[in-house]
């Protein structure tokens, strides 16, 4: 049995920890927020929540509908009966992609929460630098604490927050210095009322918001009071990383009152979240996953593409290499 260190509790993270530790070695994950999921959030107010990161996801492969179907059996995804429109300067109609968008119940990191079980976690611990003491690692962090010693250690963070932990040697390094993922800003708006709005989601392709979505209209959520969630440009985010509160707000009312049948109600309550590493786009990028030399792995979203589906499958394509090693 092999001890392993794992950076992050999204769910590349939380997939290798479920991974490795069903091979039989034993994974210890930090994760310097609060609670596990990363960029599956969901933030709750008084009387009303909002997923304010990934809106939902799609399957492509046959290996991940397998434990996407798993995931729904648990109570932890449900599909979402949404039927999207594009809205762009002519006007409005249906989105082309048909397949099944499904959402974590009863907010976006059921999953990652589900597959945490058992596995020793150590929340609010933010790894600053790794050392290498015998042929192992050490992890040390923020405070000052450190931790291990470890067989392994896998990051597991959006590009720039591993990159900052590679060490200086590693395969990976060269590539990923080109490579970047870009910000967005989201923004949760609760109402007094219903609005009348059409369609439960939008894809934007006028002005500074890309996406409005009716987010109490998802399975598991309490539909009153309606909330919609607004996710900016990266363009627009880049360009306005400071934004208050007020210009964020006054951008999603002019979008919604163009959406809407009639005047909107007030509102009960916002918030809004800035996505520093939101996403990196379709590429993917040609790195090894796995150094064998330094023993440090990498997983994430951000190697093979941008989705929930990628994070998965680079956390099970590493899964597979280091199990390989430690036979
Ligand atoms: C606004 C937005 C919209 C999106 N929409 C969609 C969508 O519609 N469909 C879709 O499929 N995907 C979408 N995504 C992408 C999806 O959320 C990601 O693909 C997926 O959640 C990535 O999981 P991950 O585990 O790789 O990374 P993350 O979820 O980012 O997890 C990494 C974890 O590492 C932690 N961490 C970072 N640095 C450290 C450190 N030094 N020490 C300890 N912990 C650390 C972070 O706190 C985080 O919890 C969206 C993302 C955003 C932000």
């Amino acid at each position: 049995m092999a001890v392993f260190a794992i950076v992050g509790a999204g769910l590349s993270g939380m997939t290798l920890a479920r991974e490795l530790t069903a091979a039989g070695h034993h994974c210890q994950v930090f994760e310097k927020s609060r609670g596990r999921g990363g960029r599956l959030a969901t933030r709750r107010r008084e009387g009303w929540q909002a997923d304010h990161g990934a809106q939902f996801f799609t399957v492509r492969d046959n290996a991940f509908q397998k434990v996407v179907d798993d995931w729904e059996a648990n109570g932890w995804v449900q599909p979402w009966a949404i039927e999207p429109l594009v809205y762009d300067r002519d006007g409005f109609h249906p989105a082309e992609e048909t397949s099944i968008r499904y959402v974590g119940t009863p907010s976006m990191n059921a999953m990652v929460l589900g597959m945490s079980e058992g596995i020793d976690l150590f929340l609010q611990t933010r790894v600053d630098r790794l050392e290498r003491v015998d042929h192992q690692w050490r992890l040390w962090d923020d405070a000052g604490e450190h931790y291990g010693q470890f067989d392994a250690v896998f990051l597991t963070a959006p590009l720039a927050q591993s990159l900052a932990l590679l060490p200086s040697g590693s395969r990976a390094e060269v590539p990923l210095r080109g490579a970047t993922m870009l910000p967005t800003w989201s923004m949760a708006l609760a109402f007094e009322d219903d609005t009348g709005i059409e369609s439960d989601g939008y894809f934007v392709q006028e002005g500074v918001i890309n996406w409005a979505a009716r987010d109490s209209s998802k399975p598991g959520r309490e539909p009153s009071p309606e909330v919609w969630v607004m996710h900016f440009s990266p363009t627009w985010t880049g360009n306005h990383l400071d934004a208050p509160d007020s210009l964020l707000q006054q951008q999603c009312l002019t979008l919604l009152r163009k959406l809407a049948p009639r005047d909107l109600p007030e509102l009960a309550g916002s918030f809004k979240h800035r996505w520093l590493y939101a996403r990196s786009g379709p590429a993917r990028i040609e790195i090894p996953q796995w150094d064998e030399r330094l023993r440090i792995g990498l997983a994430g979203d951000w190697i093979l593409g941008d989705r929930l589906e990628d994070a998965w499958q680079s956390a099970v394509n590493l899964a597979h290499e280091v199990i390989e090693v430690w036979q």
